[in-house]
């Protein structure tokens, strides 16, 4: 087994695999309200692509840690089966995934009895009207019933992430974390990254972390947790404990320096970083016949090569080609 290590010494343990860019939802920080183009179905990996590159990692690469991202995962036909052969790699690797929560009701349960060990929740607001409008579809309650369903299949800690938009959904995030609170679900909130396909991100307008713990702090107590690793949240004891709340400064206090992820996207592409703007094609070796090593050897490639950090605050700061929802979050 070979770690991959880059230039920096970081060790990438943590994937994320991205199932498809399609969405059922249409969240103005990620996706224009028409969609984006798909990407066309032949070129996307099939179920026995992702086994296959997923199983190199876990066999050859240490990775340890895989979560399951889209655009919406719970779209992915063959999902339960798909997530049964990931927990059986050897040695097994946590899985987990990133949802929107619409149709986890029906499939929590499932997904738990294939392997799946936890997920993460997106939910931004309890108030429907402003649900509808940030995610430009009336969905709020299948959210909240696929959350429930979550965390009584046992799929725990139940996270819930929350982006805020100045104007839209700030005001909402006491009543966001008293709700999380009194479900037993970790709320982490994330400022908002220039990863929209629309290229509105705009550094003035984005909610800080430290305007979110500002806004926090007027109704409870909230005590740093030291030790942050590699985790990209900055966690805090709310009221003493033991509840927890997460602020993910990716903008504001960025932790390229632990950073320990690797992604592959729909298609088949190793991006080093989710700011990367260049890939690793792994498709075309898989689809060509490459040997299990020769894949292994072009993806400790695409990690070497991979840079100090993300750069959106140097002034040459480009935004990735490929969206949020097309990249995998
Ligand atoms: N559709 C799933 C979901 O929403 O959870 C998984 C994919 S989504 C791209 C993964 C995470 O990225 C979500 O928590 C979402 O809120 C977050 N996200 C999307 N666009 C973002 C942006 N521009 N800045 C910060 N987070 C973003
Ligand atoms: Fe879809 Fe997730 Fe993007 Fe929202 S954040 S549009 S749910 S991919």
């Amino acid at each position: 087994m070979t770690p991959l290590v880059d230039g920096f010494g970081r060790v990438h343990t943590d994937l994320r695999i991205s199932l498809t860019d399609k969405c059922n939802l249409r969240c103005t920080y990620c996706m224009p309200a028409e969609g984006l183009d798909w990407i066309p179905s032949p070129e996307l990996l099939s179920d026995d692509e992702i086994v296959r590159v997923a199983g190199i990692g876990v066999e050859r690469l240490g990775i340890t840690h895989i979560r399951l991202t889209g655009g919406e995962p719970l779209l992915r036909r063959g999902l339960v089966d798909l997530v049964g052969r990931l927990a059986a790699l050897s040695p097994r690797p946590q899985l987990a995934m990133t949802t929107n929560g619409i149709g986890l009701a029906r499939m929590a349960q499932p997904l738990r009895d294939a392997g799946l060990d936890r997920v993460n929740v997106s939910l931004d607001t309890l108030n429907r009207a402003t649900f509808a409008g940030l995610a430009r579809r009336d969905r709020l309650q299948d959210v909240l019933d696929g959350l429930a369903a979550a965390h009584a299949a046992g799929l725990t800690p139940v996270k819930v992430n929350a982006v805020l938009m100045r104007g839209v959904n700030d005001a909402d995030a006491p009543e966001l974390l008293d709700f999380c609170l009194a479900a037993g679900y970790e709320l982490r909130f994330i400022e908002q990254m220039p990863l929209d396909a629309q290229h509105g991100w705009d550094r003035k307008v984005m909610v800080t972390a430290e305007e979110i713990i500002e806004r926090l702090t007027t109704s409870h107590r909230l005590t740093p947790l030291a030790g942050r690793g590699s985790a990209p949240a900055e966690t805090y004891l709310v009221d003493d404990g033991p509840a927890k709340v997460g602020i993910i400064a990716s903008v504001s206090k960025p932790f390229c320096g632990s950073c320990d992820r690797v992604r592959i996207t729909a298609d088949g592409q190793l991006r080093n970083c989710l700011f990367a703007r260049e890939e690793s094609d792994l498709r075309a070796p898989l689809r060509n016949g490459a040997g299990d090593s020769e894949i292994a050897v072009r993806w400790q490639a695409a990690i070497a090569g991979k840079r100090a950090g993300h750069g959106i605050d140097d002034p040459t700061f480009l935004q990735p080609d490929r969206p949020m929802s097309a990249i995998g979050g």
